[in-house]
């Protein structure tokens, strides 16, 4: 799981498509059994990486732009 380094919350995304980009930019996610993140983009689904985050995603709660970090799970 991402978490924003700017308010604290955890995978309140939301994805920053490139103006060129053609498709009809529905996304979703959710969680596999790796408690993974999936994201689905028009019917394409991929696990994305913290380089992903920090290169696509905007925090949904702060607008914060790109700051993400790994959620550090407490043990
Ligand atoms: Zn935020």
């Amino acid at each position: 799981m991402f978490l924003c380094k700017n308010c604290n919350s955890v995978d309140k995304f939301e994805l920053m498509f490139s103006p060129e980009y053609r498709g009809s930019k529905n996304f979703s996610q959710k969680y596999n059994k790796k408690n993974e993140i999936e994201i689905t983009v028009d019917g394409y689904t991929f696990v994305p990486d913290l380089r992903f985050m920090n290169e696509h995603a905007v925090c949904r709660y702060c607008g914060q732009i790109y700051l993400w970090e790994y959620e550090r799970k407490q043990v």
